[in-house]
C-alpha cells in the first residue's frame, strides 16, 4: 500500500493542458506575451520529459518566475490509494481523483503490464460505464464520470513516475537519449481499462494527443491504441484526429447475437461498423486494425463462428486477439474450454490471420481485462464487512481512507 507523498491543491494543474491553453493560462499569470512560446515549449520539456513535480527545479526560468508559476499553478500527482505488484510483474494502481463540481471524489484503476520486449499501461477513460455490455463486470456499474485530460493523462505520467521512467531520462548516461523508448518501462497504451474512450472522445483526444506529442511524453502513435466497443461516427474522427492504433471490441459475428453481447450494435450494427473499420485513415498492412474477441463458452466459440470471422473481416487489414472470458460472479458465461480457444485460434491462423490468445495477466491482483474497479471495489466492501464484525475500528480507519 503507497501513501501518496503529493499534495492536493485546488490551483489548476499543468499537467492535461495543451499548448493553446498552457499559453493562455501563463498570459492570465501575467507572463508578457512576448514570451509565452518560449515558456510554455521550456515547461512542456520540465513536466513531459523530466517529469518534475517542483517548480524550483526548473533550472533555466528565472526565480521571480518560479515563484509566479508555483503561486498560480501546481504540477502535483493525484493519491495513489493502492499498488499491487502481481507475482507475474503485472502492476496495478487505484487512483483518487479529487471532485470536479458537486460530486465526489472517485477512484480509478490502471494496470501496467511488463512483456518481454514492451511494457504497456492499460488507461480507464471513464469511471463506469453508460454501455451494458453482458459480458463486462464494468458494464453492471453505471457511469460516475467522465475522466478529464488531466486525469487520463495522470495514470501514464504517474506509471512512469513509479516505474522510474523519468528518472532514466534524468539520469546523466541517457540524457539526450532520443525519446525511442528504448530504456523506457512503459512503451505502449491501451485505452482499455474501464469505460468507453469514444463516449468521452473531447478528453481522451486532448490526452492522447499530448501522449503523443514528439517534444515531451513522446510515445509512438503506433504504439497507441484505443479500444472501442464500436462507436462509428467518433472511429472515424479518432483516425483523422487522433491517428493511433483502433481495436474494436467485435465478439461476434452476427447482428442478433452482437446485439445481444455488446447492445451499442443496435445503434451502429455491423455492416456500419465494418464500414468505418475499411476506411479507417491510414490503415495499411503495417497499421492494422485489431479486433477483440472474447471467447464465451457455447455462445460464440464454434468453427463455424471463426468461419464466419474470416469473412466478415475480409479486405479489411486486421489482427484478432481473442481473450479468455474473465468470470465474474452473477455473469452467466463460461470462458470457452482451453482446447476450442486454441482450434479456433488455429483456424483463423491458417485462413492468414494473427490470432494471438491474450494470456491473462496479474489475475491474482484482479487487473485482467473486464476485472477492474468493480472487482476490487466488491472486495473492499468484503474486507471492510469482515472488519465490522471484528469490531476493529482502527482497520476499518484504515480501509475507509
Ligand atoms: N469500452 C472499451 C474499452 C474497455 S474494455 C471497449 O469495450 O472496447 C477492454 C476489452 O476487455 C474489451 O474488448 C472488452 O470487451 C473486454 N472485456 C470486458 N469484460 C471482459 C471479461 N469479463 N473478460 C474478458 N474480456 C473482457
Ligand atoms: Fe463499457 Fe467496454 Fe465494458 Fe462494453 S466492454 S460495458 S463498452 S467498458
Amino acid at each position: 500500500m503507497v501513501r501518496s507523498n503529493y499534495a492536493a491543491t485546488d490551483k489548476p494543474n499543468l499537467i492535461g493542458m495543451d499548448r493553446a491553453e498552457l499559453s493562455a493560462a501563463f498570459e492570465q499569470a501575467g507572463i508578457p506575451q512576448k514570451q509565452l512560446r518560449m515558456r510554455v515549449s521550456q515547461i512542456w520539456q520540465w513536466i513531459y520529459v523530466r517529469g518534475l513535480i517542483d517548480f524550483s527545479q526548473m533550472s533555466n526560468i528565472s526565480k521571480d518566475l518560479r515563484a509566479i508559476l508555483a503561486e498560480h499553478f501546481t504540477v502535483s500527482r493525484p493519491e495513489i490509494v493502492e499498488e499491487q505488484v502481481s507475482t507475474d510483474g503485472t502492476r496495478k494502481w487505484l487512483f483518487r481523483f479529487p471532485p470536479r463540481g458537486a460530486g465526489k471524489p472517485v477512484e480509478v484503476e490502471t494496470v501496467y503490464i511488463p512483456e518481454e520486449n514492451r511494457g504497456t499501461l492499460c488507461i480507464s477513460s471513464q469511471v463506469g460505464c453508460t454501455l451494458n455490455c453482458t459480458f463486462c463486470h464494468t458494464g453492471t456499474q453505471k457511469l460516475v464520470r467522465n475522466l478529464t485530460a488531466e486525469e487520463i493523462l495522470m495514470q501514464l505520467i504517474v506509471a512512469r513516475d513509479r516505474l522510474g521512467d523519468f528518472a532514466a531520462v534524468n539520469a546523466p548516461a541517457q540524457k539526450n537519449s532520443d525519446n525511442d523508448g528504448a530504456t523506457r518501462k512503459v512503451t505502449n497504451i491501451v485505452m482499455m481499462g474501464m469505460g468507453e474512450p469514444l463516449y468521452n472522445f473531447e478528453n481522451v483526444k486532448k490526452a492522447l494527443l499530448i501522449a503523443i506529442d514528439g517534444d515531451g511524453l513522446a510515445l509512438s502513435r503506433r504504439r497507441v491504441t484505443l479500444s472501442t466497443s464500436g462507436v462509428v461516427p467518433e472511429i472515424v474522427r479518432t483516425g483523422e484526429e487522433i491517428g493511433v492504433m483502433l481495436a474494436i471490441s467485435l465478439h461476434a459475428t452476427r447482428d442478433e447475437l452482437r446485439n445481444e453481447l455488446v447492445p451499442i450494435n443496435k445503434k451502429y450494427p455491423l455492416s456500419e461498423l465494418m464500414d468505418a473499420c475499411r476506411n479507417y485513415k491510414g490503415l495499411s498492412n503495417a497499421r492494422r486494425i485489431t479486433f477483440e474477441y472474447v471467447m464465451l463458452k457455447g455462445i460464440n466459440d464454434s468453427l463455424n463462428d471463426a468461419k464466419q470471422l474470416v469473412s466478415l473481416l475480409k479486405g479489411i487489414p486486421a489482427k484478432i486477439n481473442l481473450i479468455p472470458f474473465n468470470p465474474w460472479p452473477g455473469s452467466g458465461y463460461e470462458c470457452s474450454d482451453w482446447e476450442q480457444i486454441e482450434k479456433f485460434s488455429d483456424f483463423i491462423n491458417q485462413c492468414g490471420y494473427a490470432s494471438p490468445i491474450r494470456t491473462p495477466r496479474g489475475r491474482d491482483i484482479l487487473a485482467a481485462c473486464g476485472q477492474l474497479k468493480s472487482e476490487s471495489e466488491r472486495l473492499r466492501i468484503k474486507e471492510r464487512r469482515a472488519l465490522e464484525k471484528q469490531g476493529s475500528s482502527e482497520s476499518e480507519n484504515e480501509l475507509q481512507r
